[in-house]
């Protein structure tokens, strides 16, 4: 009874968000948008900073109700304080996406205080080494392999049954353009990130007959912690020219809004693609 209250202010507070004026709502110069996610609830990893938190905030301005998480609970806080300063919906918990307890307590966290999960948006991911792929340890492998693998399908399957309950649902798993076009420092990162692309494909044929699409976003080099592109990018990857054509590094900003159209209905026949953001490469 609790959490089904709590689910229905939690819904209120959506609608109120979505009737508010563009000022108020808005923390960006973004044009207007719809409301087209309103009433739905997103569940979003790795999403207190860079790409993750950019599409928490998109799809919470689109009027869904998002369950921010990552490990680190000061982040978590902050994110979540952040957005609702901007008088979106949201709501976090800690999630190390490796850890089976932790995923359970955010599909936990998104049923109380949400009553259901329309959307999963995967985005957490590691590289813990800089190297070539033959020189990882096995522990390498499988820390790699367990975030960024393992744990959008683990998860989902924890999430699946509640997405069912809603009719559609939308998941959208995070790769990167090193699937296409391997760095060759970043061994089993890039192996990872391949295997992503296969794991969107596999689950969107799977999940079709259930009415949820699986779709993959696949970035090029975006100005986030993770990707250090004044510090490490040069050392990892000194010919820049030779891939990218918009000459200029992407803002997790451009990462979101076709997370938004993902989620949306607009794409309701779209499932099991592999979409690029990377400004343009002829090579992938
Ligand atoms: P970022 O700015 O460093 O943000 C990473 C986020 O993930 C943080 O909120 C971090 O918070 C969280 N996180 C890290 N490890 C986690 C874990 N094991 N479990 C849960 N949360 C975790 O990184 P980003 O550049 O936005 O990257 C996000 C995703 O995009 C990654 O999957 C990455 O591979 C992919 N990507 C990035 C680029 C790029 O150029 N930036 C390009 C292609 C693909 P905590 O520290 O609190 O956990």
């Amino acid at each position: 009874m609790t959490a089904m209250l709590r689910a229905v202010s939690w819904a209120f507070r959506g609608l109120r968000n979505c009737s508010k004026p563009l000022s108020a709502r808005m923390s960006s110069n973004s044009a207007d948008r719809s409301c087209a996610l309103a009433e739905k609830v997103a569940v979003i990893t790795g999403s207190t900073k860079g790409i993750g938190f950019a599409i928490a905030r998109r799809l919470a301005q689109d009027g869904a109700h998002v369950v921010i998480s990552s490990r680190k609970q000061q982040n978590v806080d902050q994110a979540v304080a952040t957005l609702q300063g901007e008088g979106l919906s949201v709501t976090g918990t800690v999630c190390h996406v490796g850890k089976a307890e932790d995923r359970e307590r955010l599909v936990a966290t998104a049923l109380e205080h949400c009553g259901g999960v329309d959307f999963l948006v995967c985005v957490a991911g590691v590289n813990p080494l800089v190297g070539s792929t033959l020189g990882a340890s096995e522990q390498v492998w499988d820390k790699i392999l367990d975030v960024n693998v393992k744990s959008p399908a683990l998860l989902l399957s924890q999430l699946l049954p509640h997405m069912e309950n809603r009719g559609t649902g939308s998941v959208v798993l995070v790769s990167s353009m090193v699937a296409y076009v391997p760095i060759p420092k970043l061994g089993v990162y890039n192996t990872s990130k391949t295997a992503l692309l296969g794991l969107c494909k596999s689950l969107a044929v799977e999940l079709a007959p259930k009415g949820i699409r699986v779709n993959c976003l696949v970035p090029g080099i975006i100005k986030t912690e993770f990707s250090q592109v004044e510090k490490s990018l040069p050392y990892l990857l000194p010919d820049l020219n030779d891939i990218y054509g918009l000459q200029r590094f992407g803002e997790p900003e451009e990462c979101a809004g076709i997370v938004a159209f993902l989620c949306s209905p607009d794409a309701s026949y779209i499932t099991g693609e592999n979409i690029v953001v990377a400004g343009y490469s002829p090579k992938l």
